[in-house]
């Protein structure tokens, strides 16, 4: 089977078996309320959407093993923790962007790199193979969010579970597959291959046009990202759960359907 057809359901009879009967079954799970909302809110949980990045895996840690290799790799003299912390503000800067439709993916790829090249005075004669090769390097570090590998694995059978993803094909596919996650989810969507990013509505109904029939209002999204991941649940009228390890408070206006601050809460949301 090839990269194309992986970013589908992967075995599609089994999924659509599964999917149905889930559906007919379903969970109900007291999603123990939020800032906003009431608490003890019963809920009926028929599949999970996972964000990657920052969620199930640890992005930062990928991130900045990668930054350091490619320094290394193209000769660019060392690279500073300092630096690697401007790019990490920069880097996210750049994928807000992205999320609300004002740059192109691939003007935030080489953008962030150039914006970081330009500040610290570095001469990096081709910027696109540097991202080329920082995108096969992300999946070089695979370090998961503590318990989420035991969270996916905990509620494989009992539902759905599929990664939804604004990261790119060549480092999402890698990490996914390094990390095991592949083979553990039902099926991955990468904005790549799905034409739109999250939070558009139309990274949502392609992925809703995929799970043949699963009701959006038994759907969850669990994300560390307040300008993707909820946003992107809202637009798509399913429930949302933010993952908040840092315990930030959430924005004011910012409507959520539940907090986590470690990802195996999401299995008490099931009870
Ligand atoms: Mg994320």
């Amino acid at each position: 089977m090839n990269r194309q057809h992986r970013t589908g359901l992967r075995r599609p009879v089994l999924c659509f078996l599964i999917l149905y009967s889930r559906t007919d079954a379903g969970y109900t799970a007291p999603i123990p309320g939020n800032r906003n909302e009431k608490r003890g809110e019963g809920m009926k949980v028929s599949a999970v959407l996972w964000d990657v990045d920052g969620t199930l895996l640890n992005f930062h840690a990928s991130e900045r093993q990668a930054v350091r290799t490619c320094f290394d790799r193209f000769s660019l003299g060392p690279c500073s923790d300092e630096m690697l912390a401007d790019y990490a503000r920069i880097n996210l800067r750049w994928w807000q962007l992205l999320e609300r439709g004002e740059r192109t993916k691939h003007e935030i790829l080489i953008g962030r790199f150039r914006e970081l090249f330009d500040k610290y005075g570095i001469s990096c004669e081709d910027v696109v193979e540097f991202n080329d090769e920082y995108q096969i390097r992300l999946g070089d570090t695979i370090v998961f969010e503590p318990g989420a590998k035991e969270t996916v694995l905990a509620l494989r059978g009992r539902v759905p579970q599929f990664a939804v993803t604004n990261g790119t094909k060549t480092a999402q596919q890698r990490k996914l597959a390094r990390s095991g996650l592949e083979a553990l989810l039902d099926a991955v969507f990468i904005s790549e291959d799905v034409g739109a990013e999250k939070p558009s509505r139309q990274f949502f109904d392609a992925v809703f046009a995929r799970l043949g029939g699963i009701p959006r209002d038994e759907t969850v999204i669990v994300g560390d990202s307040l300008t993707s991941d909820i946003p992107g649940g809202i637009n798509a009228g399913i429930r949302t759960v933010w993952y908040d390890p840092k315990g930030l408070p959430l924005p004011e206006g910012m409507r959520v359907d539940a907090v986590i601050r470690s990802i195996p809460e999401v299995l008490a949301l099931m009870d």
